[in-house]
């Protein structure tokens, strides 16, 4: 029969095994960011009749219109769709499928040399849209948005109401479908939730 060669002593293990040397917290500065749209966050939602997949809380599927009823419908984890899209006054359109840190010179904040945001840049004639003026952060399924402590500060107008109300410096404020956002003294955008 097989004579089996000398077994390895007990409690060592070959050296390849270890845990591989940190190779992904080194931070290239200039370098090209790379891709994340694989690894979209999870969060928990519903699928409407035609398995799109939605915010538990809303009555209507975003994508077609379909009304969400609630009682049928068991919540799972799934990679977050775009939250809908953010449409500037000079119709760019952003869509909401990461943060966003808008600004005159959003290329050189921090946020965006970081990663962890999108510039969009946002200038006006009257200069009253600062270099890093506003954030806009996805958490769940909610819309946010941080004033950085810009000099005109930001104003949103929430749907149905006629008046621009300020939103705090440093804040996060959760916008509803349908908001206008008035970033400095006369550029607006507006938050549309329907992806379809
Ligand atoms: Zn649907």
């Amino acid at each position: 029969m097989c004579k089996r060669d000398g077994p390895p002593p007990p409690g060592e293990h070959p050296p390849h095994l270890g845990p591989p040397p940190e190779q992904f917290d080194q931070h290239q500065p200039g370098g090209q960011e790379q891709a994340d749209h694989g690894d979209r966050p999870l969060v928990y939602g519903v699928d409407c009749k035609n398995d799109h997949f939605n915010d538990p809380r809303a009555p209507y599927c975003a994508v077609c219109g379909i009304a969400l009823v609630q009682r049928t419908l068991v919540p799972y984890k799934g990679p977050r769709p775009p939250l809908g899209v953010l449409v500037l006054d000079d119709g760019t359109a952003l869509p909401l499928d990461s943060d966003y840190l808008l600004g005159r010179d959003p290329e050189r904040a921090p946020e965006v040399a970081g990663g962890s945001a999108r510039p969009a840049k946002v200038t006006s004639p009257d200069g009253s849209v600062s270099r890093r003026h506003l954030r806009v952060a996805l958490d769940g399924w909610d819309v946010n948005l941080v004033d950085l402590g810009s000099v005109n500060g930001t104003q949103i107008q929430p749907p149905g109401d006629p008046n621009f109300y300020d939103i705090p410096p440093n804040e996060p404020v959760t916008i509803a479908p349908g908001t206008t956002v008035r970033v400095g003294v006369s550029r607006t955008l507006r938050f549309e939730a329907h992806r379809g």
